[in-house]
């Protein structure tokens, strides 16, 4: 049997390892990656990715044992399109929305369930490989033993300073780009009436708002809102101070919706530095046979997550074959 090793336990890395006897090396707390939930006082906000959805077969029946627990569930209400401060559309998503419950990541955690993740794991970069495997070493020099294939579903840039002097030289993997995105959460004592879950902004540093609170399995007693800002606005702003960021970003917030940001009793910014990739014709995982290295990410078909499992499961695929 084949010792395989996957960097990342985001769902691209979940997802991959669903089909394998692998063991996945994670460097943060938990799992799910960019698919986050953080807690904070009373609140709880998906402050990555905020839903996905199911086209695809092969992405229904893996999460089908989720969805039937109840950790994954839809997210139903009406999107509204606000431009330069009006509201001019407000219309039920034609696709399902699908969230984690009660967060974000526990569509991740419910995946991840009976697989040997080893959390708070970093993965420093790789050496060369003998006959026997490829030793996996981490940042505070921890051997994690030999394994035949090492598989990296970090973003492209990490994937690259990981595979270090084993990396191409071209290809999608070298090429992509990444653009950043500031995330703005808010949390209310009180619940605030609106007509939409979320809303498409335009004419504004904001590009997304969602009402964190009427997801499924969320306290409703509060609201906590999820701002997310442009692309092209972080990209000016990035090195900038983040909590001036978050002033102008909460003004923004009133300017699109008229709701007053002071009325917050938490407030709380992040910055994603490598949030989607930059527009790029799509691209296939990328497998070196000879090295027994591969990697898949949103790289290489859409920073969306059902293309990111539909690119882990292609690999998947692939890595079986060889
Ligand atoms: C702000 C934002 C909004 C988004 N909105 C949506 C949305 O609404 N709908 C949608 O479908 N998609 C959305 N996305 C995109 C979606 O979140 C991603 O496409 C998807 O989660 C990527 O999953 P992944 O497993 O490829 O990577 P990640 O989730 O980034 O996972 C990679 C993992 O690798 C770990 N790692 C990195 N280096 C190492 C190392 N050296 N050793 C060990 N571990 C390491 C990281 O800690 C991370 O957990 C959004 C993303 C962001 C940031």
């Amino acid at each position: 049997m084949k010792r395989i090793a996957v960097i990342g336990a985001g769902i691209g890395g979940i997802a991959l390892a669903s089909n394998h006897d692998v063991v996945v090396f994670e460097k943060g707390r938990g799992v799910g990656g960019r698919m986050a939930s953080r807690y904070a006082h009373a609140f709880s906000f998906d402050h990555g990715a905020q839903y996905f959805t199911v086209r695809d077969p092969a992405f229904a029946a893996l999460l089908a044992p989720a969805l039937a627990a109840g950790a994954v569930a839809p997210w139903t209400g009406s999107i509204a399109r606000i431009a330069d401060g009006i509201m001019t559309d407000l219309a039920e998503p034609r696709d399902r929305h699908l969230v984690g419950v009660p967060n974000m990541n526990s569509a991740v955690k419910a995946l991840a369930d009976g697989l040997d993740v080893r959390l708070g794991v970093e993965i420093a970069p790789l050496r060369g490989h003998t006959r026997q495997g490829r030793h996996l070493t981490s940042t505070d020099g921890v051997d994690h033993g030999l394994f035949d294939w090492v598989v990296s579903t970090t973003t492209a840039h990490q994937t690259m300073a990981l595979f270090a002097n084993n990396a191409p030289n071209e290809g999608a993997l070298c090429a992509t780009k990444m653009a950043p995105c500031y995330a703005l959460m808010l949390g209310f004592a009180e619940p605030i009436e609106l007509p939409w879950i979320a809303a498409r902004v335009s004419g504004s540093p904001i590009d997304w708002i969602g009402i964190n609170s009427t997801k499924p399995g969320r306290d409703t007693s509060c609201t906590t809102l999820v701002i997310h800002s442009t692309s092209h606005w972080a990209q000016a702003r990035l090195g900038q101070d983040i909590e001036l960021l978050g002033v102008e970003l909460a003004q923004a917030l009133h300017q699109a919706t008229g709701i007053d940001p002071d009325l917050a009793v938490f407030r709380a910014i992040h910055r994603w530095a490598s949030a989607r990739r930059l527009p790029q014709p799509n691209s296939r995982p990328y497998i070196d046979p000879l090295r027994q290295l591969a990697a898949t990410g949103d790289w290489t078909s859409g920073s969306r997550v059902e293309d990111t499992v539909l690119s882990a499961l292609d690999l998947a695929d692939s890595i079986e074959r060889e």
